[in-house]
């Protein structure tokens, strides 16, 4: 678990800033929820045979002895709080949150015990319009944070719970032939969880997996029909992906469409985005039936992958446009005109020199602000009703203003 220090939360909140903007241009509304649930609600949402829930979960009982657990991801959470306030009742819901997310992982880069997610879930729209319009929004997010070219979009569909079952029996029916050639995650997952193996990391079982059975090729006609128009609306829309048929997601409500944005500039870790489908999940937590279709960003992987490729914008970490340098028994005087300047030039960030200090010391906490400009208020000026103005990173002679010329000069930088 991280802390987010003041050099990197500028980025952070630039990331934030960046996802948030978009997803209101969709219409999408956020939800917040509490960091805790419980325990049921994971296990009977994501499934008993999850790594999730089979090895990840922080649970703990409260002191009623109530089972509870800090959420490992939003969508359960999600669904229980539209379900609790009647958000999914005879209307659709477009919505994001965003906040921690907790699992017990052997930590690396991109991999975290809290991790932060963007999470958007749509409810009550079941044509591929919604998976389209919500991998537009993903591709959208990715492109104005300019990652996009460092990023590959893979889809598949499960199918049906239907589908699915079918296929699981084709594919044990395969994979017990070599069952002993499997790894052994893929051996215990051959009873557990069969189609989990076919995101096993170990190259001899992915090379066994050459011959399987495909999953695509299982597909009822209602999913085969749901993935063709979304497909089509994909490249309609100009959108690149590639189908990967192997692509299952660790979560077990997942059916019909299934995405994941990798990239691989972060190792491992190489998931980005990842979501899907899940118009059982509702009806399982005791709704009524509604298709849902949403997905999760890790927010650390984002930024990691901004930082990578340098997307980086200049003077992000930057405190301050203005500084003002303060000597002397003139605070009065400087708070009056800070709290004026802030008034009437809202656009601007401007530091007030605190504690004193000769100009030498202030000129030191200037700079270190970032800021371009100094505006510099002595005894004498004070009385005066004056001030410097001095440029710190440019060769630009220093001129004597009263405060509303400053003002008004200031004014023009915006
Ligand atoms: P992975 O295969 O990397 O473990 P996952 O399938 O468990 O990912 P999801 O549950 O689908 O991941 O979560 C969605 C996204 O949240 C992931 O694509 C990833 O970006 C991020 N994420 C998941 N687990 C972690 C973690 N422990 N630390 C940081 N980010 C994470
Ligand atoms: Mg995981």
């Amino acid at each position: 678990m991280n802390d987010l220090l003041p050099a990197d939360s500028p980025l952070w909140q630039y990331v934030e800033g960046v996802v948030t903007d978009i997803l209101a241009r969709y219409g999408y509304q956020e939800i917040r929820f509490p960091i805790v649930e419980s325990t049921e609600l994971f296990k009977r949402s994501i499934g008993e045979v999850t790594d999730i829930v089979e090895k990840e979960m922080y649970t703990f009982d409260d002191r009623n002895g109530d089972s509870l657990t800090l959420r490992p991801e939003g969508t359960a959470c999600c669904v229980r709080a539209c379900e609790e306030n009647g958000l999914l009742y005879n209307q659709t819901q477009r919505l994001w949150y965003m906040g921690p997310m907790f699992r017990h992982e052997r930590p690396q880069k991109g991999r975290y015990r809290q991790f932060h997610q963007i999470g958007v879930e749509t409810f009550g729209m079941q044509g591929p319009d919604i998976d389209a319009e919500v991998l537009l929004l993903s591709a959208r997010i990715l492109r104005e944070l300019g990652v996009i070219s460092h990023v590959q979009l893979q889809i598949n569909s499960l199918g049906s719970a239907e589908a699915r079952a079918n296929y699981k029996s084709a594919l044990v029916a395969y994979l017990s032939n070599v069952q002993e050639q499997l790894d052994e995650d893929s051996k215990r997952r051959l009873e557990s969880n069969p189609l989990r193996i076919l995101d096993s990391k170990d190259a001899n079982t992915q090379a066994l997996l050459n011959n399987a059975p495909v999953l695509l090729d299982h597909l009822d006609e209602e999913s085969r029909q749901h993935f063709e128009g979304l497909k089509q609306l994909l490249d309609a829309a100009g959108i690149q992906y590639q189908v990967n048929p192997r692509l299952v997601r660790g979560l077990d409500y997942y059916g019909k469409t299934a995405f994941e944005w990798v990239t691989a500039k972060l190792g491992a870790q190489s998931t980005v985005c990842a979501g899907g489908r899940y118009d059982g999940l509702v009806e399982q937590l005791g709704g009524k039936a509604t298709p849902a279709v949403g997905f999760g960003i890790g927010l650390e992987r984002l930024v990691l992958l901004v930082q990578a490729i340098e997307a980086v914008p200049e003077k992000l970490d930057q405190q301050a446009d203005v500084f003002l340098v303060a000597v002397g028994n003139v605070q009065t005087v400087a708070m009056q005109l800070a709290e004026r300047i802030r008034d009437e030039l809202p656009f601007i960030r401007l530091m007030v020199n605190c504690g004193g200090g000769n100009f030498k010391n202030q000129f030191k906490k200037a700079d270190k602000s970032g800021a371009d400009i100094a505006l510099i208020l002595g005894e004498d000026e004070a009385n005066e009703g004056k001030l410097a103005v001095k440029f710190l990173r440019q060769e630009v002679e220093q001129q004597t203003l009263s405060f509303d010329d400053a003002i008004r000069w200031l004014e023009t930088l915006e």
